[in-house]
């Protein structure tokens, strides 16, 4: 709402012209002249009664004052009266006025100059007045009169009642001819303003007179309606237009050659809502000028709102009412234009799906609207947020001088810092600290680029933990092509048979062989790539699926020939285990056939650490299908010892960083003896892994480590040479702990 703006009203000489029609300026005129012979006789009466003899004049003195003022007041009445019924009035009052003027000027035709002044003036009067009604009205009554009466002239003949008639005829008839034109003309064009007024004030849409000036001279009621006032007549209508400028070049455009103009401008009046409208300005002109504009104001506003927020849907978020990724690139491609220093920050929500999973997504948007509102706080005025999808949010940072880097880096930290603190939600306080990935803008960036190194970035920060930042260098960059090499490399040896397989021993307390983990092999360009590093790549470009079947398949065909008390261990990503892995499992072991109890699912602690309930469901659905479980790598993550008790597994890995502090770090001593003790009391194998030394392998035995895996007995080898170990008749024979223990090679002894 604002205040009304000051009115600057007009003066009436502004208005005049519109407020009088053609009879009531006749009726003025009629007044005018009315007054002015009262004067002249006055004067001449005067004049006589100061000189003349003997008669007393004082009293038709008097009536010619009375005369005088009436016609004044008749007159100033006219001028004032501004709708037509009390104009009508007036007109009534002047017809009374000519009948008593008439029948005075006769009733003292003998006083001079009444007797030629007079019914002259009467008789031109009515007739012009009122056309052929004005004949009948009075110039018919004064010749009746005038015949029945003895008429003198000023010397003092008779004149003879045809004489009148004909004085009366050639007086009244002309009058009323020129009346009727002039009248027919003033009445049609008194009927196209009357149509005009109807149309102009009944009209829905607010409508206007306007001086060329810009003031308004008359509004009609739904304009007064549209601006919430009572009184517009007088007021500059600019002073309504919420940007003046619009309307007043939308007016000035006008001339006698361009006599419309269209254009939309907001108008805000006293107490009510902004509006916005369509002008349609017609511009009235004479000679070449405008001299009034009629101006017809539509309200759009409705329309306005919609087209607004379509704009808005466009360029916006619909959940957190940040703009939306065309809005973060036409200002990235503007920022890059004008060759200035921008940075890219790529926001994303650390573990955001779990909430997701495990809230639903109801309370992920309510996540997601509260951390909008939070990096929102940490912009400075030129800086942009824009959400891209999920959780993923993109900061356009402008620096203000050359050290952006820092200022860039700044800004990352506080947007760390301020996602820190867990949110109050509906559901909770909920944690969703961020992981921030820094691109700074150099010669040659693209939005594409600025966008993918920030992004690159953000992955580096998660991978390094998340929550925290990140910025985007050449190191990075590096590991962005060597992944994306690897990622290509990899997928043409799926397409084109596949990678091969490692298998590396487990050993029972007695030194027997009870299992074998298959690892993955993959020699690129004749360079053996790391499995972890391979296993990272494909999780992260979804290859993660195909390569785990791969190793599935392969090594479930691989083990068919394997003696029957041999296990063989998988490892499993946790990426593998979507909806589909069970069915696509079942179906697999279909196939297959391995021997019951063969398989042992190894899942590293990054699996239990999500949904754990779902987790549950999963693996006993997964149990049901005949096959072992492990958890691999146990002690690194962050899988609380109490999961254990509720996850169907049967074998747990203790990761070898455990073992490779013994026997001498008592911290690791204590762990590796709990862990295997709480194991034993769940009734799970616990399994040694990395075992390098025998001094290492004889603590974990002696802390309960009822399997062990290392190089000390095993390195990982091919499976050929894996079937070189399987011993040529079973069943084997029982070897002494100690000599199995010390010498890697106990099978090749025996057999
Ligand atoms: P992991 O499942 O814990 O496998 C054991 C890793 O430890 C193997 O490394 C093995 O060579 C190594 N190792 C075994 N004994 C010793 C020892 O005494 N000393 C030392 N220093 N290392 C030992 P590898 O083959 O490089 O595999 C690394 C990781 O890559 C695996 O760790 C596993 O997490 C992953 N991986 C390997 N193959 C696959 C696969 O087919 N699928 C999935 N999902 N992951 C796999
Ligand atoms: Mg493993
Ligand atoms: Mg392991």
């Amino acid at each position: 709402m604002r205040t009304l703006p000051n009115l600057h009203l007009a003066r009436p000489r502004d208005l005049a012209d519109d407020r009088l029609d053609p009879q009531s300026r006749a009726a003025a005129a009629y007044a005018v002249g009315r007054f002015a012979i009262a004067l002249i006789a006055l004067v001449m009466l005067s004049v006589r009664t100061a000189t003349g003899p003997g008669q007393d004049l004082v009293p038709v003195l008097l009536v010619h004052v009375a005369f005088a003022l009436s016609a004044l007041v008749a007159g100033l009445v006219v001028l004032a009266a501004d709708d037509a019924a009390r104009a009508r009035w007036v007109h009534g009052l002047v017809l009374a006025d000519v009948m008593a003027f008439a029948l005075y000027s006769l009733a003292f035709s003998s006083v001079p100059g009444a007797g030629t002044l007079w019914p002259v003036f009467v008789l031109l009067a009515g007739p012009l007045l009122w056309g052929w009604r004005g004949v009948l009205m009075t110039g018919v009554p004064t010749g009746v009169i005038a015949s029945l009466l003895p008429q003198r002239d000023e010397l003092g003949q008779a004149s003879t009642a045809w004489e009148v008639w004909l004085l009366v005829l050639l007086l009244t008839v002309p009058a009323a001819v020129v009346s009727t034109f002039v009248r027919r003309g003033s009445l049609r064009l008194a009927r196209a303003e009357e149509h005009f007024r109807t149309a102009f004030d009944d009209a829905s849409s607010g409508m206007a007179l306007l001086h060329r000036d810009g003031r308004i001279l008359r509004a009609n009621p739904a304009l007064h309606a549209l601006l919430g006032v009572e009184q517009l007549t007088g007021a500059r209508l600019a002073d309504f237009a919420t940007d003046e400028q619009v309307l007043l070049t939308g007016l000035a455009g006008l001339s006698s050659e361009h006599r419309a103009s269209r254009f939309e401008v907001g108008l805000q009046g006293a107490d009510v809502e902004p509006r916005w409208v369509s002008v349609v300005a017609s511009a009235i002109c004479t000679d070449g000028q405008v001299r009034r504009v009629i101006l017809q104001a539509e309200d759009i506003t409705e329309r306005r709102r919609l087209q607004d927020r379509l704009a808005f849907e466009a360029t916006h978020d619909s959940l957190t009412g940040l703009p939306n990724q065309r809005v973060l690139h036409d200002a990235l491609c503007e920022a890059l234009a004008e060759h200035r220093p921008v940075a890219v920050l790529f926001v994303d929500l650390d573990r955001f799906k779990l909430v997701n999973d495990s809230l639903g997504h109801a309370a992920g948007d309510r996540l997601l609207v509260a951390v909008s509102h939070r990096l929102q706080a940490c912009l400075r005025a030129e800086d942009l947020v824009a959400r891209l999808g999920g959780d993923e949010f993109v900061i356009l940072c402008r620096p203000s001088d050359d050290d952006g880097a820092a200022q860039a880096n700044q800004l990352a930290q506080r947007v760390v810092l301020a996602l820190r603190p867990a949110h109050s939600t509906l559901d909770g306080m909920l944690s969703a600290t961020g992981s921030v990935g820094v691109a700074l803008s150099n010669g040659d960036a693209t939005v594409g680029t600025l966008i993918r190194d920030a992004d690159t970035a953000m992955y580096a920060a998660k991978a390094a933990g998340g929550n925290r930042a990140m910025v985007f260098n050449d190191q990075l960059r590096l590991d962005v092509v060597r992944r994306h090499e690897i990622e290509s490399g990899l997928r043409d040896a799926l397409d084109a048979g596949g990678p091969s397989l490692a298998y590396q021993p487990i050993i029972d307390e007695a030194g027997r062989i009870v299992a074998a983990e298959a690892l993955l092999r993959w020699t690129h360009k004749g360079v053996p790539i790391d499995p972890a590093e391979v296993v990272v790549v494909a999780e992260q470009s979804a290859l993660i699926g195909d390569l785990g079947w791969f190793v599935l398949r392969r090594a479930l065909q691989e083990s068919a020939t394997w003696p029957a008390d041999v296990r063989l261990h998988v490892n499993v990503s946790a990426h593998q285990l979507d909806d589909g892995f069970h069915d696509a499992l079942a179906a697999l072991l279909q196939e297959t056939r391995p021997l019951p109890g063969r398989l042992c699912l190894e899942l590293t602690e990054t699996a239990v650490r999500d949904d754990i309930d779902g987790l549950v469901t999963k693996l006993q659905q997964l149990r049901a299908l005949g096959i072992r479980l492990a958890i691999d790598d146990f002690g690194v993550g962050n899988a609380s010892l109490t999961y254990l008790a509720r996850l169907p597994v049967q074998d747990l890995k203790i990761d070898r960083s455990f073992i490779s502090g013994l026997p001498d770090d008592a911290g690791n001593v204590a762990i590796v003896a709990g862990v295997a003790a709480m194991a034993r009391a769940y009734g799970m194998q616990i399994i040694a892994e990395g075992v390098e030394t025998r001094a290492q392998d004889l603590t974990a035995v002696r802390l309960g480590c009822t399997q062990r895996q290392g190089y000390l007995h095993h390195r990982p080898m091919t499976h050929d040479a894996l079937q070189r170990l399987w011993p040529l008749e079973p069943p084997l024979v029982a070897v002494p702990r100690a000599r199995a223990v010390a010498d890697g090679s106990v099978f090749r002894a025996v057999r």
